[in-house]
C-alpha cells in the first residue's frame, strides 16, 4: 500500500518547536580559582550525611529498582500523616508536571500560569499540545482575579508555584483557597511547593490541606531544594486517587532510580539537617536583603532559598554587567531574561563565605562601601 507523504521527512507535532528548551544555571566561570555557583537553588550545606551514606550503600546495579518508590512513599506518608496511596514518586518534580500536563492536556486545551511563573510550566504544556495561557502578575507576585478570570471551558489545569520561583513570592492560604473555590471541577489546580520547607509565615500552607479537603488540587514537591538531593532528581505528588492513577499510567516502570530512592528516604528521616538548612537560610536570606537593600538595590522581599535583584537602568550599572562583573569573580547568578525580567538577576543564598564576598563584590560593582568595610555582618 503507498500512502501519500504528509511532508518530505518527519515532524514534531504541533508546539513543540516553539518551545525555548530550559536553560539551566550555569556552573562554570572562566579563569576563575574558586566558583560559587548562585545560581540554581541548591542547598549550600548540601545533603544530610544520612542520605550520602545511603546513596553509597544503593550499589546493587544490575537490579531494576523498585517502580513503585514503596520504601520513599512509605516514609513521605510517615513523615507528613498522607496515605502513600495518593503519592507518586517522579525523576524531580520537573518530570511530574510533565506527567501532569500530558496527562490532563491536550490539543484545544488551555493550560494557566502566571507571568513569571516557573517555566517548566510553559515547556510542559507545549509538549502536551496544549496552549500557554499566561496571566499578568502584580507586583511579581500571582493575582488570583486575574487567574480566575483567564478560566473558561478549555481551561484543564492551573499550574502555581507557591512560592513563585525566580520571584519568592507567595500566595497565604486565604488567597490559594480563594482560587481553588473560584475553579471549576474539572480544572486540577497543581501547586508546586518547590520551596515549602523554607516558607516561614504562619499564613502559608504548602498545599496538603488543599489536597486533602478537595478533589481537584495536586501538590508537588522536591528532594531538589532543602534536602540537597538535585543531583539524584526526585519529587513527589501528593494527590486525588484519579489524578495519583492518571500519572502511574504514563509514567516511566522504573522513573525513580534505586539510589535516589535510597537517599530520599534517608534524608526524609533526617529532620536535624533539614532544621540546619531552614535555619542557615533565615539567617543569610535576610541578611543578604538587608545588605542588597543597602548598596541601593531593589530586592523582591523572598520567602525562599534564593532572592530577586533589581539592578539600576544606569549605563554599566545594569543587570547583565553585574553578571559579568561578579562571574568574573567566580560568582555566578543566575539571568532572569527567560522569564521577561532582563534588569533582574536571580541569587540563591550561598555559605556564609559565598554570601559575604557576593554583598563585598557588588559593593565594589556599585562604587560603594560594604558592610564588611565597616566591620559588622550577620
Ligand atoms: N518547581 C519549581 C518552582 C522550581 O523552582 C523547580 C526547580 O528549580 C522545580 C519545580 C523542579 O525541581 P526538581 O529538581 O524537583 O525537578
Amino acid at each position: 500500500m503507498s500512502t501519500t507523504p504528509v511532508s518530505d521527512r518527519p515532524v514534531p507535532r504541533p508546539g513543540v518547536l516553539a518551545i525555548e528548551a530550559y536553560v539551566p544555571g550555569k556552573a562554570q566561570a572562566g579563569g576563575v580559582a574558586k566558583v560559587y555557583k548562585l545560581s540554581a537553588n541548591e542547598n549550600p550545606l548540601g545533603p544530610s550525611p544520612k542520605a550520602r551514606e545511603a546513596f553509597h550503600a544503593a550499589d546493587a546495579l544490575e537490579l531494576y529498582p523498585d517502580g513503585s518508590s514503596t520504601r520513599l512513599r512509605d516514609a513521605i506518608a510517615a513523615a507528613y500523616g498522607l496515605d502513600p496511596a495518593r503519592l507518586v514518586c517522579g525523576t524531580g518534580s520537573d518530570e511530574l508536571i510533565t506527567l501532569i500536563a500530558a496527562a490532563y492536556a491536550g490539543p484545544g486545551d488551555e493550560v494557566i500560569y502566571s507571568q513569571y511563573g516557573f517555566l517548566v510550566y510553559r515547556i510542559a504544556t507545549l509538549a502536551a499540545g496544549a496552549t500557554p495561557v499566561v496571566v499578568p502578575e502584580r507586583n511579581l507576585t500571582a493575582d488570583v482575579d486575574a487567574l480566575l478570570a483567564a478560566v473558561n471551558e478549555k481551561t484543564r489545569i492551573v499550574f502555581l508555584a507557591n512560592p513563585n520561583n525566580p520571584t519568592g513570592t507567595y500566595l497565604p492560604f486565604d488567597e490559594v483557597r480563594r482560587l481553588q473555590r473560584g475553579l471549576p471541577p474539572h480544572v486540577l489546580l497543581v501547586l508546586d511547593a518547590a520551596y515549602a520547607e523554607y516558607v516561614r509565615r504562619n499564613d502559608y500552607e504548602s498545599g496538603i490541606e488543599l489536597v486533602a479537603t478537595t478533589r481537584n488540587v495536586a501538590m508537588l514537591r522536591t528532594f531538589s531544594k532543602i534536602h540537597g538531593l538535585a543531583a539524584l532528581r526526585v519529587g513527589w505528588l501528593y494527590g486525588p486517587a484519579e489524578v495519583v492513577d492518571a500519572v502511574n499510567r504514563i509514567r516511566g516502570a522504573f522513573n525513580v532510580n534505586a539510589a535516589a530512592i535510597a537517599a530520599a528516604t534517608a534524608a526524609i528521616g533526617d529532620t536535624a539537617h533539614v532544621e540546619a538548612a531552614v535555619a542557615h537560610n533565615d539567617t543569610w536570606l535576610a541578611w543578604l536583603t538587608a545588605e542588597l537593600t543597602a548598596l541601593g538595590l531593589t530586592v523582591t522581599p523572598s520567602v525562599g532559598n534564593f532572592v530577586l535583584v533589581h539592578f539600576p537602568d544606569v549605563d554599566g550599572k545594569r543587570a547583565p554587567d553585574a553578571d559579568a562583573f561578579l562571574s568574573a569573580r567566580g560568582l555566578i547568578l543566575r539571568r532572569m531574561d527567560a522569564y521577561g525580567l532582563p534588569g533582574a538577576l536571580r541569587l540563591t543564598v550561598g555559605t556564609e563565605e559565598a554570601n559575604r564576598l557576593l554583598v563585598a563584590v557588588l559593593a565594589e560593582f556599585l562604587g560603594k562601601s560594604s558592610a564588611k568595610d565597616h566591620g559588622h555582618g550577620a
